[in-house]
């Protein structure tokens, strides 16, 4: 299988050195099964101070993330990756579902992310370089960087051979797409609760019922738009 690439576009790149280097993304970059390489926005400015944003035309509060620069940017990380596919991590984009990261963990082209910070990006940079807006919930965070981080572990554990437990990625929740049923591990009673008795049954018919009736009840009390996705 050939490594899937990551450019990541921030104006805070240095965010994700320790995401980078721990635990299963590290091994995964270690095994080369992904490369992801960051960019840092002000290197592709040319003004002074290596300035990257300015005020909003029409007005209003905050600061706006000037075109230039990430067209700079852009065209660089495209000049090593001419078939990559950019895309900007947005709260207007279309929500992030874990049928769209199964997609992309299988998508032969590069992925460039682009992480927006203050008022957020020029629309034209929006309308001239990017492939696909995907907003991670409906909230908003600081900037770009966390919900790359959040595409980038969904997308990476579904790459073939970076998780141990395959089997895992097929029982969990959003796949069956009912909630998963709650996890027990030892010791058998803490704190004076005890794990529910037929998980250490062995029973194996009657805890695969403990766990469906358990991932059902959760469903139809949190999730019951679940059902109707389907
Ligand atoms: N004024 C912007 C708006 O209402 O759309 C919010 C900008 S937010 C403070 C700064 C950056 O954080 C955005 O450009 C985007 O890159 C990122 N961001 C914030 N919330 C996000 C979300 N729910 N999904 C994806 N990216 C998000």
């Amino acid at each position: 299988l050939p490594r899937k690439e990551f450019a990541i576009i921030s104006v805070f790149p240095e965010i994700f050195a320790s995401f980078l280097a721990t635990s299963l993304i590290k091994r995964a970059i270690l095994g080369d099964k992904i490369a992801i390489k960051t960019f840092n926005l002000r290197d592709y400015s040319t003004l002074p101070h290596r300035a990257v944003d300015d005020t909003p035309y029409g007005g209003g509060a905050g600061m706006v993330l000037r075109p230039e620069p990430w067209g700079n940017a852009i065209t660089a990380v495209k000049k090593e990756s001419p078939n990559g596919r950019v895309v900007f991590l947005s709260p207007s984009g279309f929500p992030l579902t874990q049928r769209r990261l199964g997609e992309m963990a299988i998508m032969e082209e590069p992925l460039i992310l682009l992480c927006g910070r203050y008022e957020g990006i020029d629309q034209r940079v929006i309308d001239l370089f990017v492939d696909e807006e995907i907003s991670i919930g409906d909230y908003v965070t600081m900037g770009g960087e966390v919900p790359a981080m959040v595409l980038l572990e969904g997308v990476i554990r579904l790459i073939p051979g970076v998780l141990r437990n395959a089997e895992s990625l097929t029982e969990e929740s959003f796949i069956t797409p009912m909630l998963e049923a709650p996890k027990y591990t030892k010791p058998p009673v803490y704190n004076g609760k005890a794990v529910p008795p037929v998980l250490l049954s062995g029973n194996h018919e009657e805890i695969a019922q403990f766990r469906k009736v358990e991932s059902d009840r959760l469903t139809f009390i949190r999730r019951p738009d679940l059902y109707s996705d389907g």
